[in-house]
């Protein structure tokens, strides 16, 4: 038997593909809970079914009216309710936000299951540097919007993490190719599921793959970060800090070559000391 819950919003994180993902504190609190908001009933009915719960479904997402908002609100005051949505963690590409924001400034409190979200499975999948990662959701579906996002964070120095669509992924692996052509890409596919597959390798190969093995599905696509720009050797340092030496004392010299080219500031000063 679960602890009776004390009243607020519960945002459930659900599985990806594979129900057995569904964590034993996410069951308990859908048990618990009098109502769950959900994207689609028919889609978070069959996860209840398969728990062996009945609750009362209401459908939510973001365009929902005040009136649905509210209502949920004035229930989560007063009594558990859940927010799920079709897979995954809510609030990640998914409906949730608005209510999230709408029950903290009513004082309700909200409280969140961590859980299955693809972005995460993904980037735990796929062998890119995850020690820093931005998630960007969907790219736009349109050619100019999705190089204009590459290009903006192109420059980050992190793996970038995009939900993507099997008809669209041709285009946006044309588009990393072309905008940010040296990164290797991950093609991270039906996660969690019987055909789950991941692939890496540079943009034009991971694109020739799928134009021969046309991709189904659901998918994540992942970029590498930018390649760590090269130390400048010996005598390219020695020709920053001639040219430093021309209008700076040593000290200062080494300062600022040490700054442009991340060498350790006390050996560019002995070698200033030297040229001077
Ligand atoms: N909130 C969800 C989450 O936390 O993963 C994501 C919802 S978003 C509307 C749906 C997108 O997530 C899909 O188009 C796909 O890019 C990605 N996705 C969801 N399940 C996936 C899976 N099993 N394998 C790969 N990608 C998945």
């Amino acid at each position: 038997m679960d602890q009776p819950l004390e009243p607020g919003l519960y945002i459930v994180a659900t599985p990806i593909g594979n129900l057995g993902d569904i964590s034993l504190r996410a069951a308990g609190v859908l048990r618990g809970v009098v109502a769950v908001a959900c994207e689609d009933t028919r889609v978070t009915g069959k996860l209840m079914r398969h728990l062996g719960v009945k609750q009362k479904l209401v459908r939510y997402d973001d365009h929902a009216s005040e009136a649905t908002r509210d209502y949920l609100l004035g229930l989560a005051a007063q009594q558990p309710i859940a927010l799920v949505s079709d897979a995954g963690t809510p609030l990640i590409s998914d409906p949730g936000y608005r209510l999230v924001r709408a029950a903290r400034e009513r004082g309700i409190a909200v409280t969140s299951l961590p859980g299955p979200s693809a972005a995460v499975v993904a980037l735990t999948l796929a062998g890119l540097p995850s020690d820093r990662f931005l998630f960007a959701g969907f790219l736009p579906a349109k050619d100019k919007a999705r190089r204009a996002v590459l290009e903006e964070l192109g420059g980050v120095q992190a793996t970038l993490v995009f939900y993507e669509t099997a008809p669209r992924l041709a285009d946006s692996l044309t588009a990393i190719g072309e905008v940010l052509p040296d990164r290797e890409v991950a093609v991270a596919r039906e996660l969690t599921k019987k055909f789950e597959e991941c692939r890496t390798g540079a943009p034009e190969d991971i694109a020739a793959y799928y134009a021969a093995h046309p991709p189904k599905g659901e998918i994540v696509l992942l970029v590498g970060p930018p390649g760590e720009a090269a130390m400048p050797d010996e005598a390219d340092t020695d020709a920053l800090l001639r040219a430093a030496l021309v209008t700076l004392k040593p000290s200062q010299a080494a300062a600022e070559v040490a700054r442009a080219t991340g060498h350790d500031r006390k050996a560019l000063y002995a070698r200033a000391m030297e040229l001077k």
